[in-house]
């Protein structure tokens, strides 16, 4: 019994020792910027505290509530006794069809676009990055210098190189054409830009018609392709309306990757509903992508769930329901267009200027505030913005605008 004993011991040791070697020398990875502070807010014991945080949409009571098109069309699906099967690698190819048809209009050609079902917008930029770093004639990405955080997480996980380009202009706090192509002109040809379609997260600044076309001109002639997070369709100046970068690339036939997502636009962010779009150069490179992208999800999730796309797929389908979702979509946007006002009449009053706030498009109205200011702000009146000043425009309502500009204008430099 002594020597099975020991020989117990000794091996736990080895296995002990073992584990030590796999794993004690790896780094506590830091929290993820935003789940990192929604984790702090829940824990934040203060009955007045103020969620202006992560993007997701609460009506003017400040619930959580999906759309209405949304929830029945989950409803009679579930009635209805929906498919359990596994989905094809690709996805459901009525979802990913009619979301080609959403975003790029009358100007999608099925036979022009290698599309994928993805897990939500985060899935659609992976299964994008994997791609590029696979068969990228380079492995660059430059992504904006304001951004969504999970960006350069994301693609330097992947394996790709990041550069950075300035977004804004210090002085306008508007879109630089002039400073993108000044920090991007050393590119090598075949890099890869990343571009928001609309609703830059955080800023709220997209650049105009005209800076579209420029900049699609510009790609064109150094052979740069686009990258584009496409996660807020319908938010900003409407469906028709939030895709024109999209359009200005296609139109000149330049290769272009989208990251589409449906969080936002039809309520759906647990289902982790979303698509990879790929424009291809030509119609023989389609099944080509369209094969490698495959590969890389059999090998990732094998095949996507299917109750979101399910339901885009029915409200697409169905005259009725779409243009009841189109409804709710604008009834959203026009929600969050008048808490953008609010915030910032009121911050008027206080004798605190928001220049260019008000022209902002989406979800966030963005502040430039310091990190200090944002802190203090959490710390010390229960009001949680992200990063620079971002605010979540659906946190906002008649009842707490009021509060929140006070608090704000206590650390802009107005009323105390
Ligand atoms: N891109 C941007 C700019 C976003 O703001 C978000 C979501 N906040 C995403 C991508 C990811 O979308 P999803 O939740 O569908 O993964």
């Amino acid at each position: 019994l002594v020597k099975f004993m020991n020989l117990f011991l000794a091996n736990g040791r080895i296995c002990d020792h073992e584990a030590d070697m796999m794993f004690s020398s790896l780094d506590l990875a830091p929290s993820d910027p935003v789940f990192g502070f929604v984790e702090a807010f829940a824990r934040d014991p203060r009955p007045d505290k103020i969620n202006l945080m992560a993007g997701v949409y609460c009506d003017e009571d400040l619930v959580f509530r999906r759309f209405q098109t949304v929830s029945r069309a989950s409803k009679e699906l579930v009635e209805a006794g929906e498919m359990a099967n596994y989905l094809p690698i690709d996805g459901l190819k009525a979802f990913y069809e009619g979301i080609g048809r959403i975003a790029l209009g009358r100007h999608f050609e099925a036979d022009r676009f290698a599309i994928a079902q993805a897990l939500g917008g985060t899935g659609a930029l992976r299964l994008g990055a994997n791609l590029i770093v696979r068969w990228g004639q380079s492995r660059i990405i430059a992504i904006p210098d304001i951004t969504w955080p999970n960006h350069p997480l994301l693609f330097r996980q992947a394996g790709l190189q990041i550069v950075s380009y300035p977004f804004l202009d210090p002085s306008t706090g508007m879109f630089s054409f002039r400073m993108m192509q000044n920090a991007l002109s050393s590119l090598p040809k075949g890099a890869f830009v990343l571009l928001q379609a609309c609703c830059q997260n955080p800023t709220g600044m997209d650049p105009s018609d005209e800076e579209w076309n420029w900049i699609a001109d510009w790609f064109q002639e150094r052979g740069f392709f686009p990258f584009f997070d496409f996660a807020y369709q319908g938010l900003g100046e409407g469906l028709s309306r939030d895709n024109k970068a999209l359009l200005c690339c296609v139109q000149r036939n330049i290769p272009s990757l989208i990251a589409y997502s449906c969080s936002k636009n039809f309520s759906l962010y647990a289902e982790r509903t979303g698509a990879l779009l790929v424009f291809g150069e030509d119609r023989d490179s389609i099944q080509k992508i369209l094969s490698q992208v495959k590969q890389d999800i059999r090998t990732l999730y094998s095949n996507p769930p299917v109750h979101g796309a399910s339901i885009v797929a029915y409200i697409l389908k169905n005259p009725d329901f779409t243009l009841a979702w189109q409804q709710e979509l604008q009834a959203v946007c026009a929600r969050l267009v008048k808490s953008r006002t609010h915030l910032v009449e009121a911050l008027s009053l206080k004798n605190i200027a928001c220049p260019g706030v008000v022209e902002q498009k989406g979800m966030f109205a963005y502040f430039h505030l310091s990190s200090e200011k944002v802190e203090a702000l959490r710390k010390e009146k229960g009001i949680y913005l992200l990063g620079k000043g971002r605010v979540n425009l659906a946190g906002i309502n008649r009842h707490n605008v009021e509060r929140i500009a006070e608090a704000m204008a206590s650390f802009m430099g107005g009323a105390k």
